[in-house]
């Protein structure tokens, strides 16, 4: 497998208020750890700047306006409680979708077989017209949406294993036939949506998890709901919204997944891939907020990637 990793140093300009979980210490753990060994052949290659275009794709452009607006000229600027804007903010939301993008171009020039993008601010919460929960523009929509306008992709599969719902991408694709939306996630928990009986046009498919369980029944849920739904649809790529909160030591949820676990989804997905999309698969961060727990994960999620 050829897995290419991207980041930027934007990333970490990307602010938020004192003891938010978001935060740009993530990244520094992410890349410590990828910076070992067994990383040594990995293809790393710096974030592409985003094309503004690409957003509209998703976002109407009132929308993207009132957020470039809202971006300070110093100090913090609240969208909400959760959802914090510094001064290099836009430039690290442009900066995520061109590395969301520019995997999608890999993935699909058949040089690179998978890819990991190491960015923030994360995307899966943000709907067609609603900042929230971190995130600002939806970076695993844009993708789908770009893979689809620039290479003719018939069927994206975006699965989620995120702990909380992608209410976001749910909202983007709820009436789209041609993109799945897969997402394991604890119920209840933030943002509220995401019960089985949410199904769009039958492209959604949602495998809620109960508080304080794990491996057992995450690995049941992709068995008997994911994976038969990504056989069924065999799309023509795979996106992972890849956040690693459901791991035991996350301070945000009641999930007690393992790195064990990361790894074995991963290898769920990647035979996907090999079956139904010559590999493609285009994996972003998500959440993910403890430092070791996420650091652990993302090791053994792209020791995956690249050994297939
Ligand atoms: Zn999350």
């Amino acid at each position: 497998m050829v897995t290419r990793l991207y980041t930027h140093p934007i990333y970490l300009e990307h602010l938020t208020s004192a003891g938010h979980p978001e935060r740009p210490d993530r990244l520094r753990a992410i890349q410590r750890a990828l910076d070992d060994e067994p990383f040594e052949t990995l293809d790393r290659a710096e974030a592409p700047e985003g094309d503004e275009q690409t957003i509209l794709f998703v976002h109407p452009e009132p929308f993207v306006e009132s957020i470039r607006r809202q971006v300070p000229e110093e100090g913090l600027a609240q969208i909400d409680g959760d959802t914090i804007l510094s001064p290099k903010s836009w430039q690290a939301a442009l900066t995520a979708i061109g590395a969301a993008n520019a995997a999608v171009d890999d993935v699909f020039s058949g040089k690179i077989d998978n890819v990991f993008v190491a960015a923030r601010p994360p995307g899966h919460h943000a709907e067609k017209t609603t900042a929230m929960g971190f995130c600002l523009f939806n970076n695993s929509a844009i993708a789908a949406r770009y893979a689809q306008r620039r290479y003719g992709a018939e069927r994206v599969a975006i699965v989620d294993w995120d702990v909380h719902h992608g209410n976001g991408t749910q909202d983007i694709f709820w009436e789209d036939p041609s993109v799945l939306y897969c997402s394991t996630h604890q119920m209840p928990l933030f943002p509220g949506t995401g019960a089985k009986s949410e199904a769009g046009v039958g492209n959604i498919v949602n495998a809620p998890l109960s508080p304080d369980t794990g491996s057992d029944d995450f690995r049941e849920a992709f068995r008997s709901r994911v994976l038969p739904a990504l056989d069924n649809f065999a799309p023509d790529l795979i996106i992972i919204s890849a956040g690693f909160d459901a791991h035991h030591r996350d301070p945000l949820a009641e999930i007690n997944l393992t790195e064990a676990d990361f790894d074995w989804a991963t290898g769920q997905l990647m035979d996907r891939a090999a079956r139904f999309s010559s590999n493609r698969l285009v994996s972003l961060l998500e959440g993910g907020y403890d430092l070791h727990g996420l650091a652990f994960s993302v090791a053994a999620h792209v020791k995956r990637l690249m050994k297939g």
